[in-house]
């Protein structure tokens, strides 16, 4: 708990109309797109920073008193990432949101860690560049959050996750100091790679203050086929099928029955309902190569039992499937008070048991759930729609919960792939890595934070 006299200093450190102090304001800090159950802790201020020396002055006070630092970006992370469990100040990035360089010819972009991804895109594809990871609330979240949580999303099949497009990073530690991590050039051999140990760190290292981008070439085409399947288990040879044809699309993603007829409830846009599941494929590329990709995809799914298959080229007509398929988490919030996200990853071979799984662990607990995925990758999202409120509710969310991580655990898989621990998966760290790891992992924080004031009981308690 902050004192007074800590908010007067600050107040001198930093200009007044950036911090908020009342209650009702901080309020809103308290959560992020995590839908924890127990009431949470309030920051103790909120600091709307906008220049690096402000974000250095901050923490270099912070350490001096052991106050806990939350970045905060858009707050969407689904793992209470930017939760305040011991209250402290919430550093608001909100107004460091500017693209600082954008250089073509080099095909590298350095922003501010506040600018939301959709911007990065668009200035890209104004020069025909293309920055690839897009988690499907892209239009919002920020790159500051997205290197923090290792961001992936549906064109990670192809190109990769945040870890992949990023060049450089300025970090402020924790005791104020400034430091360059990488060096922006393509390849780099130089010493340690600290700006990867950044990424998926959540803000428990170092807090990110510009990042230079790598950007690639804008594939000149793409097309969409969605393909329904009467069970899931077609649907995911069907994905193994295309592989199998050569084809490397830039997307497979997934949505069962629930989803789309959730999708079709609130927010119609023509899925077709009596199917058991779909699959969304994207290939992109020459558009000389799109028809052949397109027929190589098609025969792929219609061989492993795909009915329905329709294919858009049309940019506007791509845009409202991709639409369809990013709205099933806000259309799965509306069947219930309550809506949680999970994000497990199995290998692509025993994908089909890790979604009849999540679907028979959840029907036993009677639990409704739309299970979608990028299955290219083998991630799948249960989106479970419950009363948190409501004890037996909770309670069976637990128990389906750490059933699924079992399952995902005996295929050979692990129960994040681009949503991050937080607080949400901390007390299962243990059942996914072994003692030395962690062990390795609380050392490194305490080599960067000997305080633990940055994101404290995140990922693991010290
Ligand atoms: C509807 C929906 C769909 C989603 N789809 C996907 C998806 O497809 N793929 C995917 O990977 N994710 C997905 N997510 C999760 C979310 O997009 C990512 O976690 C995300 O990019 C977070 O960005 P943010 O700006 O909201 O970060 P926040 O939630 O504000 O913060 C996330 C973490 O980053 C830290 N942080 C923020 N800024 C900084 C900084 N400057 N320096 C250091 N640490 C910092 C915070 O402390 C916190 O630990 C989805 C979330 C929602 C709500």
């Amino acid at each position: 708990m902050l004192l007074k006299s800590n908010i007067d200093e600050l107040k001198k450190i930093i200009k007044k109309e950036n911090l908020l102090t009342n209650e009702e304001e901080r309020y809103c800090y308290a959560q992020d797109s995590a839908n924890i159950r127990h009431k949470q802790e309030l920051p103790d201020v909120v600091v709307f920073v906008e220049t690096i020396e402000d974000v250095q002055r901050i923490v270099k006070y912070a350490n001096t008193y052991s106050i806990p630092i939350i970045s905060r970006g858009a707050g969407t992370n689904t793992v209470g990432s930017c939760t305040c469990p011991k209250g402290g100040i919430v550093l608001n990035f909100t107004k460091m949101n500017k693209i600082l360089e954008f250089n073509p010819d080099d095909m590298t972009m350095r922003v501010q860690p506040g600018v939301v991804l959709n911007d990065i895109k668009k200035l890209a594809e104004s020069e025909k560049l293309f920055y690839p990871p897009d988690p499907s609330n892209f239009k919002v979240s920020t790159i500051g959050g997205s290197i923090a949580q290792s961001s992936g999303g549906a064109k990670s099949f192809k190109y990769g996750t945040t870890k992949d497009y990023i060049l450089s990073l300025t970090v402020v530690l924790a005791d104020g100091t400034l430091m360059r991590l990488g060096s922006g050039t393509i390849k780099d051999a130089v010493g340690y790679h600290l700006n990867q140990l950044m990424i998926g760190s959540e803000g428990t290292l170092a807090i990110v203050v510009e990042a230079e981008l790598k950007l690639i070439p804008l594939p000149e085409a793409s097309a969409v086929i969605t393909a329904y399947f009467d069970s899931i288990e077609n649907a995911i040879s069907g994905v193994n099928g295309i592989i199998k044809e050569r084809i490397f699309p830039a997307t497979i993603d997934f949505m069962d029955k629930n989803s789309i007829n959730t999708v079709e409830k609130f927010y119609p846009c023509g899925l077709n309902i009596e199917r058991e599941c779909m699959l969304l494929v994207e290939v992109d590329g020459f558009e000389a190569s799109m028809n052949t990709q397109l027929l190589r995809v098609q025969k792929a799914l219609l061989e492993n039992g795909a009915i329905d298959i329709v294919s858009v080229a049309d940019k506007d007509k791509i845009e409202a499937v991709w639409t369809a398929r990013r709205a099933s988490y806000g259309a799965a919030a509306k069947l219930a008070p309550d809506i949680v996200t999970d994000d497990i990853i199995v290998p692509r071979s025993v994908l089909s048991k890790m979604v009849c799984g999540c679907r028979d662990i959840c029907r036993k607990y009677n639990l409704k759930v739309c299970i979608v995925g990028h299955v290219g990758d083998g991630n799948v999202h249960p989106q479970i729609a419950l009363n948190l409120d409501k004890d037996e509710e909770f309670k069976n969310l637990m128990q389906a919960k750490s059933e699924i991580y079992a399952l995902a655990v005996s295929l050979g898989g692990t129960i994040s792939a681009e949503h991050g621990v937080g607080v949400e998966k901390l007390s299962y760290l243990d059942k996914i890595l072994d003692t030395a790891s962690i062990d390795y992992m609380k050392r490194i924080k305490s080599l960067f934070d000997p305080n633990g004031i940055l994101n404290p009981d995140k990922i693991f308690k010290i």
